[in-house]
Formats: structure tokens, C-alpha cells, sequence
């Protein structure tokens, strides 16, 4: 029932506009283009997001991960609970340090890491849990936190995806010994490239400051092995002016979520996504099932491109099907079943009204014709149990 002249709605739409050009523009003429006083700004900025714990601006999510297991001396030898149903960054930092990802189930409502199956992986060698807030979904930092002090574990938080998420109040970032988030275009914000590592202590902050700059605080006096993951001047101007529009487009994203929760709630063909008690979700993503697999779900996808909306699948593959990871041989039914049934529905800030009321109406139509699967009641989550409601 599209007019033909209406323009796809896109899955994700990165925000840059007048003011990130002008403060590149800025730095660029001022000539102090590499790590310098944007970037120290942009960290003392980035603290209010994480209870003002110490933050150091590196240049991607990717590098703010492995300078976090590095400076709290996880390496070979070691081995780190990771989730498989995350981007592959999270386990390639592991083995980027030399440390080894044990992968891990995750909850079928939250999408993210079990307690129970991280307590389930933990074994002599493991030195630390990585959950992933992922979709923008804080992982169950309660329990995993009780979980790394029973065992004396670190916990590094990737909160690539979960700029301003929380769990009863409390930030994601201010829960590990080090949380990451990144500043790829598509996250909820942005600095061209770019990441932050979150420490809550002084001595940390300093190793890290020197990890991502040679292992120099003063010039040519190298005190350690470090590698250039520097940021530069001209990402953190932007990033500076990202931060002050993250709070009204988190708000966004949260009331597209609430209107599309509405919509669509109670379709025989698609699962909205649950959150858990206590959790501020950011939503990074709005993630659906469509039970039945792949295939009803490239027959959704297909549907709504038809009508003229843009969707996306986070993660088809999940971490240890993949090439590097196959060999370790995990089995994770949760994890594989999650990856053959999510999509992604555009939720980003840049969303108008009619263009949320075109996402409902075609993600109602296109799944109008599905059968319930069997065993499963509409709208309810997938048959596995969940435990979102036991979170706390
Ligand atoms: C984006 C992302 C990363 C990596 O961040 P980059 O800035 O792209 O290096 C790591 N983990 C997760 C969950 C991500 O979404």
C-alpha cells in the first residue's frame, strides 16, 4: 500500500550535522590535530556519563578492548567468559591480548550474558567476564559483578552499544574493573572513529594513557610496551559535540521503542523485545524475533524492504561459527537459535511519526500471514525460559 515515491526508511541513519563539521573544521585550522586538548576535554566530558569514573579517549571500541584486558594484565594464559552473540570485536580483543574467549550462553530476552552459563564457564584459568550491553540492554551486571568476586575475576564491560544504559540508576560503565564504549558512526554516538575506556581507578587510567601512546607520558621516556591508539583532536571535537545531544536522542530512541512496543505487541509473527526489570534500555537496536528462523525472518525483512523499510540482522553468524573461533567447538543452541531469528527495526532519533506509523503497519501486514509457530503464544518471548523477570 506504499506510494511509490516514499523513501525507504533507513535501518540505522548516523547523525552528523552543522555543528560536528564546524568543530572539526575549528581544530583543523587551529593546526593541533592529533591527541591534544579536545581529546582531554572529551574525557573529563565522557565522565559524567559513567559516575565520573577516569575515562581515556582511544581510537576505536575495538582498541579501548584490548587496551582494557591489557592494562588489567589479562594475556596468554588466561581465558575470558565472553558471550557469542556480539560482534566479533569483543572476542577478537581476547585473542588480540593473547588470552583466550570462552564463549558463553546468553539470556533469550535480554540477549545478553547468562549468570548461569558464565558461572557454568568458569574454570581454573579464567580471568575475567566480558558482558556485553548489547542493543543498547544492560547485561545482569548484578549477578555477573557477584559472580567475578566470588572467583576473584575482572570484568570488563563492553558498552560499545549502551552510551547512557543503566541498571537500578547505576550507569553501565561504572559496574567493571573497565567498561569500553565506541564512537563508530552508527552507535548511539559518535566520533567518526573512535572509543573510551572507563576505569575506576587512578593507577589504571595511567597504564592505559600509556598503552595507547607508546608507553610514553613524557616524551621519549618509554617506561612500558604500548602501541598508537591515540585519538585524534579533530574525533574528539566531534564526539564533544555528539555527547551533548546523546541525552535527547537516547530519549528518542526510548519513545520509538515505546510506540513500536505498542504497535507491535501480540503479533502471531514477531517477539517484541522484553526488558528486564530495572534496566534502562538504550536501544541501540530494536531487536525482534521472528520465530521460526532464518527463513520466515529473510521473508520479513523482505516484506518490509518491499514496503519500503529498511531492516537489519545483528549477528546471522554468531561469534564462534566463525572462522577464527569454529575450532573451539562451542555448543550454543540459545545463542544459535537468537542469530537465525533477530532483526532489527529502525528506531534511530532521525525517525519522524509517519515513518513510525509505516514501520508498525508494515511489520503488521508482512507478519500478518504467519502461522504461529507451534508451542509458542503470539507475542510472548521464545519457548526457552527467560529469565529477565529474575534479573533481580
Ligand atoms: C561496535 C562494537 C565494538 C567495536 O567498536 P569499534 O569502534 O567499531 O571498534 C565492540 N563491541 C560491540 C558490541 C560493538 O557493537
Amino acid at each position: 500500500m506504499q506510494g511509490p515515491r516514499e523513501e525507504m526508511i533507513p535501518a540505522a541513519k548516523p547523525q552528523l550535522g552543522d555543528e560536528e563539521i564546524a568543530a572539526a573544521v575549528r581544530v583543523l585550522r587551529g593546526g593541533r590535530v592529533v591527541q591534544g586538548p579536545e581529546v582531554a576535554a572529551f574525557e573529563g566530558e565522557f565522565g559524567a556519563l559513567v559516575a565520573d569514573r577516569s575515562c581515556v579517549a582511544v581510537n576505536s571500541g575495538t582498541s579501548a578492548l584490548h587496551l582494557a584486558l591489557l592494562a588489567l594484565g589479562i594475556g596468554p594464559g588466561d581465558e575470558v567468559v565472553v558471550p557469542s552473540f556480539s560482534f566479533a570485536a569483543s572476542a577478537n580483543a581476547v585473542r588480540l591480548a593473547g588470552a583466550e574467549p570462552v564463549f558463553a550462553e546468553i539470556d533469550p530476552d535480554t540477549f545478553c550474558l547468562d549468570p548461569d552459563a558464565a558461572a557454568g564457564a568458569v574454570g581454573p584459568r579464567t580471568a575475567a567476564l566480558m558482558p556485553v550491553h548489547l542493543y543498547g540492554h544492560p547485561a545482569a551486571m548484578d549477578r555477573l559483578t557477584q559472580l567475578a568476586r566470588r572467583h576473584g575475576l575482572a570484568v570488563v564491560e563492553d558498552a560499545c552499544q549502551a552510551h547512557a544504559a543503566a541498571l537500578d540508576d547505576r550507569p553501565v560503565g561504572a559496574f567493571g574493573d573497565a567498561a569500553c564504549f565506541s564512537f563508530y558512526p552508527t552507535k548511539n554516538m559518535q566520533s567518526l572513529e573512535g572509543g573510551m575506556v572507563v576505569v575506576p581507578d587512578q593507577a589504571h587510567a595511567r597504564t592505559l594513557r600509556l598503552l595507547r601512546n607508546q608507553g610514553m607520558e613524557q616524551r621519549y621516556e618509554n617506561e612500558i610496551v604500548g602501541a598508537n591508539m591515540r585519538m585524534t583532536d579533530v574525533a574528539a571535537a566531534v564526539g564533544r559535540v555528539q555527547l551533548t545531544r546523546l541525552a535527547e536522542r537516547t530519549e528518542r530512541r526510548r519513545a520509538h521503542a515505546a510506540v513500536l512496543d505498542e504497535g507491535l505487541r501480540g503479533l502471531a509473527g514477531l517477539v517484541t523485545p522484553p526488558v528486564a526489570a530495572g534496566a534502562r534500555h538504550v536501544y541501540h537496536q530494536y531487536t525482534v524475533r521472528v520465530p521460526g528462523g532464518a527463513e520466515a525472518r529473510e521473508r520479513v525483512r523482505a516484506g518490509l524492504e518491499a514496503a519500503g523499510v529498511g531492516s537489519a540482522v545483528y549477528y546471522p553468524t554468531p561469534i564462534h561459527r566463525l572462522k577464527p573461533y569454529a575450532s573451539l567447538g562451542a555448543d550454543l543452541p540459545v545463542t544459535d537459535r537468537a542469530a537465525a531469528e533477530v532483526l532489527s527495526l529502525p528506531v534511530h532519533p532521525a525517525l519522524t511519526g509517519d515513518d513510525l506509523v509505516r514501520i508498525v503497519r508494515a511489520a503488521r501486514d508482512v507478519t500478518a500471514t504467519a502461522e504461529p509457530v507451534p508451542g509458542e503464544r503470539p507475542g510472548e518471548p521464545a519457548a526457552a525460559p527467560g529469565t529477565a523477570e529474575v534479573i533481580r
